[in-house]
């Protein structure tokens, strides 16, 4: 039976037993009783799960991994992380986060001033926080009050500007001076998708020559004191732990030629994040074990000390990805399949049918498990003819639909004769055969990163499982957009059941969206975010918390600045007043479809 890849992404948090997927956690409740339950309230389209219990886990694996690495190598240094919040900003996701991390002293890192403010006023005081990206004066004098706000913060700086900056703030006021971490340009190129954000032309961090001169600067402005980091991060999703081994070996050098050179307080590394997450249903994609990875960092960083003959550095880690990816799934009900349309009863067969018609005809009826495929094949080669028939005007509409629907309905017959064999026979005639599944959902709304940058996300049914499924699927959002389209993909074939939406449900999972797909998604033809529920274990039960409805159309337009008043007014004089009422109701709709189920 297909499990859709899920013991290569699932991480064992989900499970599927009896042909549905389930959590499996306390008494293991399935997704579809979980979307059954939301749905009965009435919140219908397309919903996101948060799962904190499964962030928790994340979070536990960290500082267990370096635990346990520190532990073995018995190293000197402490671990310490913190939350990128760009990856992860919603208060849903966020506030259980920093609850569930306290026990840790786990922090966050801010790249913005909005995110700083984020920071500040949620980290926990004595959990560190990182400030990264570029900065002007305003954003470091945030980090100043941050600090006389009692927060162990540490100013992350990306060129000599930024300390020219601290330098001249220092001067300025009397509030107490950050920590602060010098980015390094490393040598070495990090790996994956993303790595441009390391190497000698990266867009971030100081050159040797750089690192030098803010020293100097520390030094002669008796700064020293608040040097205390080496920050680096060489790319989001690393594949392989080799870039990562030799970004160490740099940093950690120059974390020890600072320190000879007097930096006394420099206690910390920072390694960025880039841990890497499975998304992939086919094969996995991180040619690392999460252990080895952790004792590689702690055995580095512990070598290079020992060899220069300095302390142990503190090890910082900024990993988001890792954390969130795995929290959320995004559930999509399936509104539609396109061949739906071409079933027998809509066959309008005349007393004369064109020959074509007939031969159509005649193979659809005489077709068995060993002529399915060739009759399948010479179906496909009629249609193309028959198309080109009405073009040159020698058949009616009425031919036209004739011929889509006989085909269709032979390819349908085919794939439910060859049902018994296996995939592979199915997999040459796939790219001909595809159905089209309409989901209620926007992909560059809620899965932004498969737009943008062709990311793939598992997905699966959440329920069917005990059954074949037989249709080679692509998947469309309901955006009028070409782009909303997940093609099928011979190589990484997703199949799909081949249900009756009059009579049954049919919903897809989409696993793995909790990691930047939140914040990057865009409301593109206006469709705003999806219902998020979190769902709460507590005592082995399960309870769906923190409901938040997609956004009501007529707030979505305020969101774009219209004037919703006028809005109003305008379609208030225009029509009568039961007719407004009826569209008043519909603008404090969200904007997914509702057919009868959906
Ligand atoms: C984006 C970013 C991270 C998080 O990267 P992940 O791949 O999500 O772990 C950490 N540190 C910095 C400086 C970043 O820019």
């Amino acid at each position: 039976m297909n499990n859709y890849g899920i013991d290569i992404w699932g991480n064992d948090n989900f499970i599927i037993e009896n042909g549905v997927v389930k959590v499996n956690k306390a008494n293991k409740p399935s997704l579809i009783s979980l979307v059954k339950e939301i749905r009965s309230q009435d919140y219908k389209g397309p919903l996101l799960l948060r799962f904190p219990h499964l962030t928790q886990g994340q979070i536990d694996k960290l500082y267990t991994l370096y635990d346990n690495a520190i532990t073995e190598n018995n190293y000197q240094g402490s671990f310490n992380a913190v939350f990128p919040l760009k990856v992860n900003q919603l208060p849903n996701f966020l506030i259980p986060l920093i609850n569930l991390g306290k026990k840790y002293n786990y922090g966050l890192e801010a790249g913005s001033k909005a995110e700083l403010f984020l920071a500040m006023t949620y980290n926990k005081i004595g959990a560190p926080i990182t400030v990264n990206g570029f900065k002007d004066k305003e954003m470091i004098h945030l980090c100043f009050i941050a600090k006389q706000m009692g927060h162990d913060i540490t100013v992350i700086i990306e060129g000599i500007n930024e300390l020219e900056t601290i330098i001249a703030l220092e001067k300025e006021t009397s509030l107490p001076t950050p920590n602060i971490g010098i980015r390094v340009r490393l040598f070495n190129q990090g790996s994956g998708a993303w790595a441009k954000s390391g190497g000698i032309d990266s867009k971030f961090g100081l050159s040797s020559t750089e690192i030098l001169e803010a020293f100097e600067m520390l030094e002669k402005n008796n700064l020293c004191e608040y040097l205390t980091m080496i920050h680096f991060h060489i790319g989001s999703a690393m594949k392989s732990i080799k870039p990562l081994k030799n970004a160490l070996k740099e940093s950690g050098h120059i974390y020890a030629e600072l320190k000879n050179l007097g930096a006394t307080h420099l206690n910390a590394i920072n390694i960025g994040g880039g841990l890497a997450v499975e998304y992939s249903q086919f094969q996995r994609t991180a040619q690392y074990h999460l252990q080895e990875f952790a004792n590689d960092v702690i055995f580095t960083l512990k070598n290079i000390a020992k060899q220069k003959g300095v302390d142990e550095p503190n090890i910082f880690t900024e990993s988001g990805r890792f954390i969130a990816a795995n929290s959320s799934v995004l559930i999509t009900p399936v509104l539609e399949l396109f061949s739906a349309e071409y079933e027998a009863e809509h066959l309008r067969l005349k007393e004369h049918n064109p020959p074509l018609i007939v031969e159509l005809n005649e193979l659809y009826n005489d077709m068995n498990s060993r002529t399915a495929l060739e009759y399948m094949h010479d179906s496909i080669d009629h249609l193309e003819s028959l198309l080109k028939l009405f073009d040159l005007g020698y058949i009616d509409l009425e031919d036209r639909s004739n011929a889509e629907i006989l085909t269709n309905l032979i390819i349908k017959k085919a794939i439910w004769l060859l049902e018994v064999d296996d995939y592979e026979e199915l997999q040459k005639i796939d790219n001909k055969i595809q159905e089209k599944y309409l989901l209620n959902f926007s992909i560059f709304q809620s899965l932004p990163d498969f737009w943008g940058i062709k990311q793939e996300f598992p997905v699966m049914p959440i329920t069917h499982l005990d059954k074949k499924p037989t249709r080679s699927a692509s998947l469309w959002d309901i955006t009028c957009d070409s782009d909303g389209e997940m093609e099928f993909d011979p190589k990484e074939p997703l199949y799909l059941h081949d249900v009756n939406l009059k009579k049954e449900e049919y919903y897809l999972g989409f696993f793995n969206v909790g990691a930047y797909q939140d914040i990057l998604g865009m409301r593109h033809n206006l469709f705003s975010h999806p219902t998020e529920i979190n769902i709460i274990f507590e005592n082995d039960t399960v309870k769906c918390e923190k409901i938040l409805e997609s956004q009501k159309i007529i707030d979505i337009l305020e969101d774009i600045d219209y004037d919703t008043n006028e809005i109003k007014d305008i379609l208030k004089n225009k029509l009568d007043d039961n007719t407004y009422k009826i569209l008043n109701r519909y603008l404090h709709d969200n904007s997914y479809l509702k057919t009868t189920w959906s």
